[in-house]
């Protein structure tokens, strides 16, 4: 299965992306997970992004379709992947499609969630983990340019009737029962 987690920060998606591709037998790429593995790692690439997560911005296009692109081209995604984190722009939607090579995806998840619930989540995510941009400011920024870049993305696939809602509140079993339910 090629499949796709949207939703806005603090929905859960890394937590469930995780258990998804575990049951489904393929792996989950988190956009965020890589570049935070670089930047602990003081990578090339870690110093270059590491003040635009640390900002809440997005990394740009060209950066990070370059390293979606590497990703997919391993062997371990040739039976299907779990996208998480990506595509957050139209042009990463349009960059997705060509990596693809006219393979369809196929399901687009979206998490939905109460946002000031979730703002919650992430502060107390920013004391337990320290993330460097789950400051209340940068979370307010993050939802911001979510709502800006990244919802409009939610119709596109719609209109391609790739969309599945699945709603994001409650026990993490609970949600993993329906995102299951969902694709079954
Ligand atoms: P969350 O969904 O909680 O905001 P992520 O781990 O998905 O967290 O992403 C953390 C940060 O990594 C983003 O705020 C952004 O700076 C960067 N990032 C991740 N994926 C992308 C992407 N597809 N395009 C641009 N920036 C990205």
């Amino acid at each position: 299965m090629r499949l796709l987690i949207l939703g806005p920060p603090g929905a859960g998606k890394g937590t469930q992306a995780a258990r998804i591709a575990e049951q489904l037998g393929i792996p989950a790429i988190s956009t965020g997970d890589i570049f935070r593995a670089n930047i602990k790692n003081e990578t090339e690439l870690g110093l270059q992004v590491k003040e635009i997560l640390a900002s809440g911005g997005y990394v740009s296009d060209e950066v990070t379709n370059a390293i979606v692109a590497d990703r997919l081209a391993q062997a371990d995604c040739a039976g299907g992947f779990l996208l998480d984190g990506y595509p957050r722009t139209l042009a990463q939607v349009d960059a997705l499609d060509g990596m693809l090579e006219g393979a369809s995806l196929d399901r687009v998840l979206e998490l939905t969630v109460d946002e000031d619930a979730v703002v919650g989540r992430l502060l107390k995510r920013a004391e337990t983990e320290g993330r460097s941009d789950d400051s209340e400011e940068v979370i307010r920024e993050r939802m911001a340019i979510y709502h800006r870049e990244t919802k409009p993305l939610s119709d596109t696939y719609r209109e391609r009737g790739l969309l599945v809602e699945v709603d994001g509140l409650g026990e993490v079993d609970d949600v993993t029962t329906r995102i299951l339910a969902a694709l079954a």
